[in-house]
């Protein structure tokens, strides 16, 4: 047990006291680095390797409890901070008689939780409801969503509500959102909306009924809604029906692709043509989504990909594994076709790659025959090299399917020597150290592995930096917003147009909440700020997790916690029996003896006292005391800070 230098009244004093802490180095073993899936539970030690060297301690008899809740773990500078605490105030911004307000709900300092509001005085349309994955530092959560307060009293005013298509960062807080705002009318492209309809129902049965929906059945469809219209145009994705929208309003027309790539040919000319939307009446505003801004690799070629997939399964001796994502439908819907050609059969696991599949076979997108299709616990009826398995779990997910493969706890699947395994897509920043270990443990049990540092197996669904450059030469906006992407990414887009010879004052870098507001006069950005505070969304809680709730969680995952149960009696105030002490991740108390005993005394000790210096026995008196004064000497002894939860109960 490390001991500290410090006595205990430098410790005591009023003013914090900075020190250091002995340079024993805590475990450096690499942690589960995922933050995209409910990979870190409570009970876990979540990311621990990096304890802030300088501790803050503060003496205080109203705290709840030791403070440490003001140091906050080191984390990865690129790190969003833990959003503030919800904010309800009223935000007051004058008239919009003629203006066009644009307002990022969520996706601007972020990947995920996608959503804009446009607002034309009484008017509302919103693009796009996604949910974000949480970070390192919400234990627990599941997802989290946009902050609606903005639009609060204002429901009546949404004429529609249109997807750009059908990822999880573009629909996935529809069935939530929805809900709240009343059902407000959607629209979006037939495959769009058939998982929206799914994602209600799997949510709450029943619900997808209470859709109200506009479907674009051709690009050429248009849409009034209030005094805006929307307009639609082809864009090029990862998966089906992605559609881009042009947005007329009196004063500004605004352009938003969605999520977009650039697919280029042989001789990288792209092959969508993007130049009509130059001809759009202006001022026009290019809202661009981009994430490829720092992607400096050469444009992709699918081609090259294709014949790379095609070759491996082909060649491959054994059975073809390939991990990707569930939300690549259109690749998959590709690989399927492509091993139907070549005489093997094709098992699907996860639950989102069956779901996604048969949403795209239901509209006709992937052609596949039935008998291609079989159950992953038919695949030993069939030779190991007429077999394909796509599966989820590429980014190494806790519960996704390779996770379970490296693991041995697939039913029906176990890792042969003779596999050969394809990773196709790309690392989600964030999750290199669980990529790592996916790989050692696939490396480990098969002899195959095959990813992208290998071979161009993966195109990314987003369009580089030279592809954000020709989209902008293209279309030729008025005004320029990148988004749908962290801060830096949207700068360096920003930097980019900067390059292709937009006018600084015409680019507008937002922010979650900014309020961009277009007139006659031009696009401006405002001071205002509308709420965008997270919503946590915890199993089947919605938004009940506070912030309150994950300190506690984030602080029992750091140091565990330590419960005292003291009983005394009611007249006197005195222990009548030794205090109880149970550890929860703390310490494993039949190794720590001498620490438990002392603990125990200084229990006694802290109740005693206190007895003394009160006329009577005041519940939560001692049980401030024994959080503040325990939760101290307990520090002085080991440098953690548990979380202490006193039980005082009176005979
Ligand atoms: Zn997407």
């Amino acid at each position: 047990m490390k001991q500290m230098k410090d006595t205990t009244d430098e410790l005591l004093g009023s003013t914090p006291v900075q020190r250091k802490k002995s340079n024993t180095p805590r475990s450096t073993a690499p942690r589960p680095g995922n933050k995209r899936k409910k990979f870190n539970k409570p009970g876990a030690k979540i990311n621990n390797k990096t304890k802030p060297t300088q501790g803050r301690v503060v003496k205080t008899t109203t705290s709840p409890r030791p403070a440490k809740q003001n140091q906050r773990t080191k984390r990865a500078p690129a790190r969003k901070p833990m959003a503030k605490p919800m904010t309800t105030k009223p935000i007051i911004m004058g008239s919009n008689k003629g203006k066009l307000r644009i307002i990022p709900l969520g996706g601007c300092e972020e990947v995920g939780r996608n959503m804009t509001v446009f607002e034309y005085e009484n008017d509302i349309v919103i693009l796009d409801m996604g949910m974000g994955f949480p970070e390192e530092d919400m234990p627990g959560i599941d997802y989290v969503i946009p902050n609606t307060a903005y639009l609060k009293g204002k429901e009546k005013n949404i004429k529609a509500v249109i997807f750009s298509h059908g990822h999880l960062d573009h629909i996935g807080a529809a069935p939530i959102l929805l809900e709240k705002l009343g059902y407000p009318l959607v629209i979006g492209r037939p495959l769009t909306l058939s998982m929206i309809k799914h994602k209600m129902e799997d949510y709450k049965k029943g619900s997808a009924q209470k859709l109200k929906s506009l479907v674009i059945k051709d690009l050429k469809n248009t849409f009034k809604l209030g005094k805006l219209t929307s307009k639609f145009f082809q864009m090029e994705h990862s998966i089906m029906d992605a559609v881009g929208v042009i947005l007329e309003t009196p004063v500004n027309t605004v352009i938003h692709p969605g999520d977009w790539t650039l697919e280029r040919d042989k001789n990288n000319k792209p092959i969508l043509d993007y130049s009509h939307l130059a001809k759009i009446k202006g001022p026009t505003t290019l809202m661009l989504e981009s994430l490829g801004s720092i992607d400096v690799r050469p444009s992709a070629s699918q081609d090259k990909m294709k014949n790379n997939i095609v070759k491996l399964i082909t060649e491959a001796p054994g059975r073809v594994i390939i991990g990707t994502f569930s939300s690549q439908i259109e690749r998959v819907g590709w690989i399927i076709e492509q091993a139907e050609k070549l005489g093997k059969k094709v098992a699907l696991d996860g639950y989102s790659m069956k779901m996604n599949v048969e949403l795209a076979k239901e509209h006709g997108y992937i052609k596949a025959k039935p008998h291609t299709f079989i159950k992953v616990d038919q695949i030993n009826n069939y030779p190991d090299n007429k077999l394909v398995i796509i599966a989820t779990g590429s980014q190494g997910e806790g519960n996704a399917v390779l996770s379970r493969l490296i693991a041995g706890d697939h039913r029906h699947i176990q890792i042969k020597k003779s596999d050969t395994i394809v990773l196709s897509s790309s690392i989600i920043p964030g999750n290199e150290n669980t990529i790592q270990r996916l790989k050692d443990g696939l490396y480990r049990q098969c002899d195959n592995i095959i990813h992208g540092e290998l071979m161009d197996i993966h195109v990314s669904g987003h369009g580089n930096r030279y592809d954000i450059e020709h989209m902008i030469k293209t279309i030729k906006p008025d005004y320029y917003m990148p988004v749908y992407a962290y801060h830096y990414m949207l700068k360096e887009s920003r930097k980019l147009a900067l390059g292709v010879g937009m006018k600084d004052r015409n680019i507008f870098v937002p922010d979650n909440g900014s309020v961009i507001e277009a007139d006659k006069k031009g696009v401006f950005m405002t001071k205002h700020k509308v709420p965008t505070d997270y919503i946590f969304v915890d199993g089947l809680g919605i938004g009940d997790v506070s912030h309150v709730v994950l300190r506690d969680r984030k602080m029992m995952a750091d140091d565990g916690m330590v419960v005292v149960i003291a009983t005394v009696a009611r007249k006197s105030g005195k222990l009548v029996s030794s205090p109880d002490i149970i550890s929860r991740g703390f310490i494993y108390m039949k190794e720590n003896k001498e620490l438990v005993e002392s603990m125990r005394s200084k229990i006694k000790k802290i109740v005693n006292d206190a007895n003394k210096t009160q006329i009577a026995t005041d519940d939560s008196f001692i049980k401030n005391k024994l959080r503040n004064d325990l939760g101290q000497f307990i520090f002085q002894k080991t440098e953690r800070r548990p979380m202490v939860l006193p039980v005082v109960i009176e005979v």
